[in-house]
Order: C-alpha cells, then structure tokens, then sequence
C-alpha cells in the first residue's frame, strides 16, 4: 500500500499494489490497473492514520468482487477517566437507540442521543410473497390479491415470468436496506468511539440484547444480530471494551421503582414513575440504566481502581440526573 504521503507499506515487490496517491489498485503481473472509488481512497487513507496502523488483505470473493480487509487489534484500554460509555439499545420499535456518556474529573454529560430505525418491510415482504406465488400459480385469485396491493392498472400486463422477476428484485431491495441500518449503526458507533480516541479518552461500548423471542416473525432478528456483532468487531478494532449485558427502560432511573407507561408517541414510550413521579422516555431511560448497571457490576466485581472509578461514575451519574431531570423525558 503506497498512502498519501508517498512512503510505502508492505513489500515493494507484493503481488498487488493500492496506490492511495493516484487512487489505484494494481496487479503488475497481470497488468491489471482498477481504478479505485473516491470514497474507498478516504477510507483507505482514514485508516492509514491511527495507531497502530492496521495490516490490508486483499480477498476475491466468491462473486468475483474484490474486498480490502483492514485487520487490526490495539491492546484493550484501560479503564480510567476520561472516559466516554457508549450504551447500546435494542428494541423492536425502534431497531438501536444509542448515548454517549462523557466522565471526566469534574462528572459526566450525556453527550449525544439517537434512535436509529431500520426500515419496515411488511408491505415489501408481502408483496413479494403475492407475486411469487403467482408466478408459481397464476390464478384468478392471486391476480386480484396483486391488485389490491399494486392498483389494477400495473396488474393487467403482469405475467408469471415478470412476478417472478419483481419478486426477486423486492427481496433484494430488502436485503440491501438491511445491510444499509447494520452499516448506519457501526458507522455511528465508529465515529463516537473515534472521536473519544481522539479526545484522549478510554471507550467502552454496552450493548443490551433484544432477547430473541420477541423478535421472532419481525424478520428483524437477523438484522439486528448481525449489527451486535459488528459492533463487538468494531470495539476489537478500535481499541474500545465490548461489554453485554441487561437492564430495562421500564426501571426509574431516579429511584428504581418500575414505572407504568401513561404514553405512546410515534418517537417515544413515556413512562412514569408512582413513587417518586419521575417522568422518562423508555428508550433513554434503558440507555442510562444501562450505564448504571454497568458500574454498579464494576463497582461489586471489579479490582481496586476500576470499584474506585466505578463508584466515582455513578456519583456523576447521580449528580448529572438530578441536575438535569429533564434529559431523559421525551
Ligand atoms: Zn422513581
């Protein structure tokens, strides 16, 4: 790899080389020159940059597409402040919610909050049932359930051979939006993880799993694994802990009471709590209680300096909440 300040990485004489300067891929042996995305000689370039630098793999893959692979695995950080938590939500409503907690030595701040949704296929995925099973059996029947789902007019000329064709193409576009939401979450959780590397601060990333039953049928489960594991790659090539673990929305993050929802909004599930009247959005409710059980394990569990830090965390985390009653109403 020749990066853009000309010097270069790896073997002179490799069987392949990618050539940052002029955005190019080249196997000199067979005199193959590909012309690389611009997009791509960011990447490549971005990567060039952090410590240590990571080690490329060149793959051909099965469908004849070539991968660049960055390997990469930093010692894990060690815990101390700065700090930034980065909580990770599943839900079936909302696909991730995600917050970034900042710890220094004058406390914490939340420092961002986001719900990131991944796309509703039930339309899509009946749509490309109904014109599947027409092109396998025409009838009269499965003509007028397309109707109802496409309007008359696009029906009349549809032959087998075209549902047949619609399908596939329904079923890939819902493949490719999928692969779209995995790739949102882990470049959103890459840039909070970079951006506290670049502050100077340890990061770690929770993650509280969706337990698999209440997925099933949603055809989100799929989806929804292969972003948790993503994001444990992530952590591994960043530097960053990966951490599972559980703990609910439902709990007040004031004084653990469970709470009783009193609404529901297009964004957000509102609870509240009877003891203590607290009033919070689930979502960011399970982020906080997430961060919390996260130092009260350490706190229990963890050796002299981490129960310290642990500690000295939810002393902040306390703090901050009763500063702020308001951050995690909806
Ligand atoms: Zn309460």
């Amino acid at each position: 790899m020749t990066p853009e300040n000309g010097e270069v990485r790896g073997k002179r004489d490799a069987p392949c080389v990618v050539d940052l300067r002029k955005g190019e891929l080249r196997i000199p042996s067979y005199s193959v020159r590909v012309r690389l995305r611009a997009s791509l000689v960011r990447a490549l370039a971005e990567e060039n940059k952090l410590t240590p630098r990571p080690d490329f793999v060149l793959q051909l893959t099965s469908r004849g597409k070539l991968r660049i692979i960055a390997k990469r695995t930093p010692p894990p950080p060690q815990l101390s402040t700065p700090l930034r938590v980065v909580a990770v939500d599943e839900n079936s409503r909302h696909g991730f919610a995600l917050a970034a907690f900042d710890f220094g030595d004058r406390g914490c701040k939340l420092a961002y909050f986001e719900k990131l949704r991944p796309e509703n296929h039930g339309y899509r995925r009946q749509l490309a049932a109904a014109l599947q099973s027409y092109a396998s059996a025409p009838t009269e029947e499965g003509r007028a359930l397309l109707g109802q789902l496409l309007g008359q007019e696009p029906v009349k000329a549809l032959t087998p051979e075209r549902a047949r064709e619609h399908a596939a193409l329904a079923r890939r576009k819902e493949k490719r939006l999928n692969n779209n939401f995995v790739q949102r979450v882990t470049a959103r959780a890459r840039e909070l993880v970079r951006e506290a590397a670049k502050e100077g601060r340890a990061a770690v990333v929770l993650v509280d799993p969706i337990d698999s039953e209440t997925l099933r049928g949603t055809g989100l489960q799929g989806t929804l694994l292969r972003a948790r594991r993503a994001l444990e790659n992530l952590c591994r090539y960043e530097g960053a802990l990966f951490v599972e673990l559980r703990a609910s929305g439902r709990q007040c993050p004031r004084c653990g009471s469970w709470g009783t929802e009193v609404r529901q909004t297009r964004r957000a599930r509102v609870y509240k709590c009877r003891r203590c009247g607290a009033v919070w959005d689930r979502d960011k409710a399970a982020l906080y209680n997430l961060t919390t059980t996260y130092f009260e394990r350490l706190r229990k569990g963890g050796r002299g300096n981490e129960a310290v830090l642990a500690e000295r965390a939810l002393a902040a985390l306390r703090k901050w909440l009763s500063k702020h009653p308001n951050a995690l109403e909806y």
